[in-house]
């Protein structure tokens, strides 16, 4: 089974890009969704980030408290405290889920996470895929999709690495930069040419 990582910055159209890719037959694993997924399910993960960020962090019903920890890490500049945290318990996770789903029969597994190569190229990985776009057309397509204020996003895009330094770490880069029918295209083109070989 191949193992493909792709990233970009926010808006460059990496959950478009793999929606494809699964259409195409490839398992897609959304780094970000696993992750809330893991900080609700996983006792120690949430035991760990009780002790580090304190028990509102979490509300009486186990939920997660999304106002306090945006606050907490987002607000204050605790981000990388958080991730610390949670990274090594999501790269653990997803080597047990390499495994089930070779076993259900899938060829290609996807990571898309938008946090892949802070600590250069994962070692797990075959292929690495960088999208990009204009980073007008990012923030104007966040705008539309999430109805969110241009400033919000601005504040998102500087605090994420600047992609284009990383395009050595990359083995493909895919420029979103026409239409939505386009970068399914270059998904298709991309799943053929991985999947032959
Ligand atoms: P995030 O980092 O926030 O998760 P992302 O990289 O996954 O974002 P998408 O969600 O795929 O990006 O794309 C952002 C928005 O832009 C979506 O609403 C998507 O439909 C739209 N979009 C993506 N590519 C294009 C394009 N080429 N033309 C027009 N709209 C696009």
């Amino acid at each position: 089974m191949l193992k493909v990582g792709v990233t970009g910055g926010i808006g460059s159209g990496k959950t478009t890009f793999c929606k494809k890719l699964a259409e195409l037959g490839a398992y897609v694993l959304y780094a970000d969704d696993f992750a809330r997924e893991l900080m609700v399910t996983d006792k120690q993960l949430i035991q760990e980030i009780k002790s580090v960020f304190g028990k509102k962090a979490y509300l009486e019903s186990g939920k997660l408290n999304k106002a306090y920890l945006a606050e907490e890490a987002f607000a204050k500049d605790r981000v990388e405290e958080l991730n610390a945290l949670v990274h090594p318990v999501l790269w653990e996770r997803s080597k047990k889920l390499y495994k089930i789903k070779e076993k259900e029969g899938y060829k290609v597994f996807v990571k898309e996470a938008a946090v892949l190569l802070n600590n250069g190229r994962p070692q797990d990985l075959d292929y690495v895929v960088l999208l990009r776009a204009p980073e007008k057309e990012r923030i104007s397509r966040v705008m539309d999709r999430d109805k969110t204020k241009e400033q919000s996003i601005t504040d998102r895009i500087n605090k994420q690495p600047d992609f284009d330094e990383l395009v050595p770490l990359c083995d493909f880069v895919i420029d979103n930069d026409s239409d939505i029918s386009s970068l399914e295209e270059k998904a298709i083109k991309f799943y053929q040419k991985i999947a032959i070989h």
